[in-house]
């Protein structure tokens, strides 16, 4: 049940407020192994069997950086067109959690990895940029589970060390609708590099989400508060909405916005106040003195930029130039890498209009329906190509086609063989089709004469019939010739 736009009503008293979102993306590195640590990253497996003595903070354990993922983090870096840092230094982020065992997160602070870049936006009132402040690499913590024993909190470290990008944004979104498109966006890009897999089920994409709002026009910003750690774009967006209400509420009783950190309860759809807003100055950050700062060379940044793909800004103008597709068409077939690739697929050996209308309307609305991605379509490029020949040489008509596109949804059947086994080959022989038509205007003598003499809204009601004593399967276009000289 996803909320229609229109539903997201920040601006109550007569649109007098705008609200300001700042979102930092927390996105988990796809990476076989942690940050620094040889352990596993894989999802899902037993507690704590994913933990090696540098991940439980054992005394004396020293970190070794993971190169992979600086590489990791550098393509995506190239990818929101950012600025890369040469030299960045790893910080210890002091805080205390039991799910923490260091004491403290290897984080970066002043100096991360990855600068100023930006994400452009597809909004249906044109595009958008957001800036980008930085990308930082840092470690994940462990988990504390609180809802297995109802005396015991239990912690499991397998995330504990797994690397993580952090991605700041300025504070340059203005609506739900505006964070939806930035946080798909990043995703997207992060995909189609295969740097984070995006997985907001699993937690590979989570994010803090900064909330002010002030009076429009006005030039400053009003005190934000930052609701942690959300994790589906829907709760981000409910968050914004009740947390900017929250605040207009406020501000219009005459009270003051405290600077907090809030935490979005999804039961009762509020933010709740979690603590007053810790300065960086609160976690006594400084040089972890076990780490070297991170030098990269240019000759390393520019070998990792000879391996970024093509990426769907440049890949949506391509399909525009290259395949006559409206933007809208284009901005749906790039959002992800595997939709693109599907579509490039089709396309080789089949009419592009069609194709695009094909599997934006029907494959889409199948795929939806039963709760599939495009990797797991029953319907394989190859054959929709075909069935999409059939229609253009005339050998089904668009109406068939969708019968034998729904048979080809039960299992990737040869459209070929459907047409055939079910005899559902479009009526193309002009003689069968004048037979055809005599009968529907002998049937009909009445309706005939009326047309006749002038009422020629009904040349629709006898194309309808040829249609239907045909089981649809008459050529449509035939049918029209035909009919016209017949009545
Ligand atoms: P911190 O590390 O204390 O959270 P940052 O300067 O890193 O602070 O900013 C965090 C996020 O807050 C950024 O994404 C930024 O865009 C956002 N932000 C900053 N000021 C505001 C504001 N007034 N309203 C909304 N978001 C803001
Ligand atoms: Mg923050």
């Amino acid at each position: 049940m996803s909320k229609d736009k229109s539903e997201y009503l920040i601006n109550r008293k007569d649109n007098q407020y705008e609200v300001v979102i700042g979102l930092e993306v927390h996105a988990q590195v796809t990476s076989e192994s942690k940050l620094f640590s040889t352990s596993s990253t894989k999802f899902g497996a037993e507690p704590n069997t994913q933990v090696s003595l540098v991940d439980a903070a054992l005394p004396g354990m020293l970190p070794v950086i993971n190169e992979f993922c600086v590489k990791q983090a550098i393509k995506t870096g190239i990818g929101l067109k950012a600025k890369i840092n040469k030299r960045s230094v790893f910080d210890r982020k002091n805080y205390f959690y039991a799910d923490l065992p260091q004491g403290y997160q290897i984080s970066q602070f002043k100096d991360p990895i990855v600068g100023e870049g930006k994400v452009i936006l597809d909004m249906p009132e044109g595009q958008k940029e957001v800036g980008i402040e930085r990308l930082h690499l840092e470690q994940d913590a462990g988990k504390s589970i609180h809802d297995l024993d109802p005396k015991n909190t239990f912690v499991d470290l397998n995330r504990s060390g797994v690397a993580l990008m952090e991605i700041v944004s300025k504070p340059d979104l203005r609506s739900p609708d505006e964070v939806n498109a930035y946080v798909k966006k990043l995703r997207s890009i992060m995909r189609y590099l295969g740097t984070c897999d995006g997985n907001m089920q699993e937690g590979s994409l989570r994010a803090d989400v900064n909330v002010s709002v002030r009076k429009k026009g006005s030039k400053e910003f009003g005190t934000r508060c930052e609701i942690k750690n959300v994790n589906s774009i829907k709760f981000m967006q409910m968050a914004i909405e009740y947390e900017a209400n929250r605040q207009v509420d406020l501000i219009e009783d005459g009270q003051s916005i405290d600077q907090e950190t809030r935490l979005f309860d999804t039961k009762k759809n509020e933010t709740r106040s979690m603590r007053s807003k810790e300065d960086a100055h609160d976690y006594r950050y400084f040089p972890d003195p076990d780490l070297l700062p991170l030098e990269v060379s240019d000759d390393f940044i520019e070998k990792l930029k000879l391996e970024i793909p093509e990426l769907p800004d440049e890949k949506k103008k391509r399909f525009i130039e290259k395949f006559k597709l409206s933007p809208y068409e284009a901005t749906i077939l790039v959002s992800d890498y595997e939709t693109s690739n599907y579509f490039e697929n089709v396309i080789k050996k089949s009419d592009v209009k069609l194709a695009t209308n094909w599997i934006i309307g029907e494959l889409f609305a199948a795929l939806n329906q039963n709760n599939l991605e495009i990797t797991e379509s029953p319907i394989s490029a190859g054959n929709l190509s075909k069935l999409i020949n059939l229609i253009k040489d005339g050998t089904i008509s668009g109406k068939i086609a969708k019968i034998v596109f729904e048979d080809m949804m039960e299992g990737d059947k040869d459209p070929k063989k459907i047409v055939e086994e079910k005899g559902l080959k479009q009526e193309s022989d002009p003689k069968a089709l004048e037979a055809l038509i005599d009968k529907v205007i002998d049937d009909n003598r009445e309706k005939a004469t009326e047309y006749k003499s002038g009422k020629v809204k009904l040349f629709g009601f006898f194309v309808g019939q040829v249609m239907k004593v045909s089981a649809g399967k008459a050529n449509p276009q035939l049918v029209n010739e035909i009919l016209k000289k017949k009545l």
